[in-house]
């Protein structure tokens, strides 16, 4: 990095050349947002160009798992760059790196898991899937059986089939989503439950039902395969009511619907188990992968096919030859060596089980802090995420007119005292999804940081 640049220089072209993901560009470009330029992290700190040191309680995008500045996996990037920075994976080719990885994937993964195909993102994994899905369908001889159920406020990615699959308006207003193949059923969200009187087990009951309606009126012989991630994310971080995986499961056997856990977030520990099928006791046929596979030292995803699917997908190539989909930088070996290095390291600092201890600690502080708050209608989470959903009338749980304000203006304030979570992009809800080696004295950071700005910004 050109340090001689001055922080007005950069700031300028900034605005004027970089086209910046999920942003307001307008403002942005007006200079009306706020732009951060981002030198340096330790732990799960990082620092910008203007000396600021923040604690980054979103650990980037829900990604750098182990913390930033991980000497072990820079020098893993480092020896792969400099033997082999590339090869690619078509044709049977492949590196040292790539195949370790997808060993120590599938050690990790639910039992029944039998191969991986690696990407670059959460949204080309979970294209990828959609595509495997079709084709098992074509195999089977079901070309019928085509269409996708997503839930609301569920996020998959922003693709131009992934996008679809999200469930969240921002993702599909003006850009002529959802595509047609696509439909949503409820989202498992107690906390906007339609009848204040639910009980968790009754709300579960609910959402089953919303879901059996929806395989009714569309034709089970229509639908190919259920996307859900263990605990939504984006679309809220929440928790499934109880019993919810184990019912919905149920209902996709019946029809034989094929599973997809989008465990994109939830892989690799942060709910304090290895995976979120094992925490929740869902048995999927596909599993997407990213984030934590790699902690965002390098860009990769990863697809893990189930043994049922893959036999099919076998088949299909005696039948049609060789399988037709490939990315360039299919299971890149910079990536690769990140992600074994990585799982070394989530491994060898026990990251999984402190992701359950401290991610407790978290929720039961935050709970404490502000569980009674006026305009606190709920705080929820589970391992190491955390969300505290603001609204106007708590009794009355409503919320907010002007839905991201109230959470922007606090997330806001949380940052000048130092403190990183995320408004999430809908409704008025902090999010909270710290690096995975977070300290029991961090967190006591972060929650004291979001009650003082919650209590400044809102009042007692
Ligand atoms: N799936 C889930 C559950 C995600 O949270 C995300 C990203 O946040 C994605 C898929 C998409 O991943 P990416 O942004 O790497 O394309």
């Amino acid at each position: 990095m050109n340090k001689m640049l001055t922080n007005d220089q950069l700031a300028q072209w900034d605005r004027e050349s970089f086209f910046h993901p999920s942003t307001h560009l307008a403002q942005f470009a007006r200079g009306e947002a706020p732009q951060r330029i981002v030198t340096g992290g330790e732990g799960v700190f990082i620092e910008d160009r203007d000396g600021n040191r923040l604690l980054d309680a979103f650990a980037g995008l829900y990604c750098v798992n182990v913390g930033y500045g991980r000497t072990e996996i820079a020098e893993a990037i480092s020896k792969q760059a400099h033997e082999l920075a590339y090869y690619h994976a078509y044709v049977g080719h492949g590196t040292e790196a790539a195949i370790t990885l997808a060993h120590m994937v599938l050690e990790r993964a639910p039992a029944n898991m039998s191969k991986v195909y690696f990407g670059l993102s959460g949204s080309d994994a979970n294209e990828t899937n959609i595509k495997l899905v079709w084709y098992y369908n074509n195999i089977l001889g079901r070309p019928e059986k085509k269409k996708i159920i997503s839930r609301w406020r569920g996020y998959h990615g922003s693709g131009l089939m992934t996008g679809s699959l999200t469930g969240l308006g921002l993702f599909h207003k003006k850009f002529d989503l959802p595509l047609a193949q696509v439909i949503h059923t409820e989202a498992p969200y107690y906390f906007r439950r339609p009848d204040a009187e639910m009980t968790e087990a009754q709300f579960t009951a609910h959402c089953v039902a919303e879901l059996e309606a929806l395989i009714d009126r569309e034709g089970a012989d229509t639908i190919a395969a259920f996307i859900g991630e263990p605990v939504l994310g984006t679309g809220g971080l929440v928790p499934p009511p109880e019993g919810y995986w184990a019912a919905i499961q149920e209902v996709l056997k019946k029809h034989d619907i094929l599973l997809i856990a989008d465990e994109v977030v939830t892989g690799f520990g942060r709910l304090g188990s290895m995976t979120g099928s094992e925490h929740y006791g869902i048995e999927p046929d596909l599993m997407t992968i990213a984030k934590g596979l790699t902690s965002a030292y390098a860009p990769l995803s990863g697809s893990i096919v189930g043994e049922r699917m893959w036999k099919v997908l076998e088949r299909g190539t005696d039948e049609n030859g060789a399988f037709g989909h490939g990315w360039t930088y299919s299971a890149h070996p910079i990536g690769a060596a990140a992600g074994v290095a990585n799982l070394k390291l989530v491994d060898s600092l026990g990251l999984v089980d402190n992701a359950g201890v401290v991610g407790a600690y978290l929720n039961a502080q935050m709970t404490e802090a502000l569980g009674e708050h006026s305009r606190v209608g709920d705080v929820r989470g589970e391992g190491m995420m955390c969300a505290v959903e603001l609204v106007e009338d708590r009794q009355a749980r409503r919320h907010y007119e002007q839905p991201g304000k109230t959470a922007g203006a606090i997330v806001a304030k949380m940052v000048e005292k130092g403190v990183i979570a995320r408004a999430m992009p809908q409704g008025d809800i902090l999010g909270f999804a710290p690096p995975l080696c977070l300290s029991q004295a961090e967190a006591d950071r972060i929650v004291e940081v979001t009650a003082d700005s919650i209590r400044e910004v809102l009042g007692d």
